[in-house]
């Protein structure tokens, strides 16, 4: 059975031998689309008459929401697992998620008959996410009382037992992978100024900085939740620090941990941070779902009320707003529509 020790970790998680901590290259971004256009149709790029008037600006949607899983994190695994080390295939993978990244996990392990364990902390209220990861055929356990006390318990049993263990940040891999999404952006519409995504642990925000933002010279924005900002401090000139709390309904972004991979990427190419109350992100999906018929969970719809927050500067602007998914639960949709 393989096992490996931990070796020096660059931010407060704890990385193996084989976590390769370089950016992807834009050579690597381009290969790891031509292995996730195998797996996953392309998401349509869809204008919003409602935000485009609102804004006096040409505002698109991207529906991530409408890849298998109802989210982005899937484009990842699909290159992640595609070219996992042989020694792993019988033990399998661990990762924690608070939902999306585990279904994705689960997707792609499925494809390639892998096994799959995602710890998910014990207080996960989400049944959407933790049935989808059941159904795929995961073994979903839950520890701890939040995604980072998750982390820490995937951390130990992948030293322990030999998992492969798939960090939630620093895999150049699920990076590549995810930046499949900013390639279909720049094929799209070229002329795209501004794009602004929600930050967790900031794979996403950091792949589209490297195609929309490196390679097209638009800004990209990334957005968290103001009582969830752990990346907005170490990314506005503070250190990696593990904060002591998170507090934030949008369970997508809820994380008190920076990553060291998606830091440094976003140090370079992302143009600016912003933070939104979580008033605004439910007024958001009030909004997205009235005006567009889109579904936003509470992470996907912190770039809609971010542009709202930046009104005027807009004016005049291709935005990209890329819905990063639709899994909220009956219960939380119907309490914020409530809320009214
Ligand atoms: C995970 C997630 C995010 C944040 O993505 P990171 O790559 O962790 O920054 C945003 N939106 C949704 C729907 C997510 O599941």
């Amino acid at each position: 059975m393989p096992s490996y020790d931990p070796i020096e970790s660059p931010d407060e998680t704890t990385i193996f031998p084989y976590h390769d901590l370089t950016p992807p290259t834009t050579r690597d971004v381009y290969e790891a689309r031509a292995v996730v256009r195998r797996y996953l149709p392309r998401t349509p790029l869809v204008r919003s008459e409602s935000l485009s008037a609102e804004l006096d600006a040409d505002v698109y949607l991207k529906r991530e929401d409408t890849l298998p899983t109802r989210s982005f994190k899937i484009r990842g695994f699909y290159n992640l697992v595609a070219d996992l080390d042989p020694e792993f295939r019988e033990k399998g993978l661990i990762t924690s998620s608070m939902g999306n990244h585990g279904q994705g996990m689960a997707t792609a392990a499925r494809e390639f008959d892998v096994p799959a364990v995602i710890v998910v902390p014990e207080t996960l209220e989400n049944p959407t996410k933790i049935n989808g990861m059941k159904r795929l055929g995961a073994t979903v356990v839950a520890h701890g009382r939040d995604v980072d006390e998750a982390r820490e318990h995937a951390e130990r049993r992948a030293a322990e037992e030999g998992y492969r263990y798939v960090h939630g940040g620093n895999e150049p891999h699920l990076i590549a992978g995810r930046a499949s999404a900013g390639l279909e952006v720049m094929e799209d519409r070229p002329e795209v100024d501004v794009l602004i995504n929600p930050v967790g642990g900031g794979s996403s925000a950091a792949a589209y900085a490297l195609t929309v933002g490196k390679l097209l010279g638009a800004d990209v924005i990334g957005v968290q939740a103001a009582g969830a900002d752990a990346v907005h401090r170490a990314w506005s000139g503070g250190e990696i620090e593990l904060q002591e709390s998170a507090d934030t309904f949008a369970e997508g972004i809820k994380t008190r941990t920076p990553f060291a991979l998606p830091l440094e990427i976003m140090r370079e190419h992302l143009a600016e941070m912003l933070l939104v109350e979580d008033d605004q992100i439910r007024a958001a999906i009030r909004r997205v779902l009235a005006d567009d018929a889109v579904l936003a969970e509470g992470a996907a719809a912190t770039g809609v009320a971010a542009a709202l927050e930046l009104g005027d500067e807009l004016a005049g602007k291709t935005v990209v707003l890329p819905i990063s998914g639709s899994n909220l639960s009956t219960t939380k949709l119907r309490e914020i529509l409530d809320e009214r």
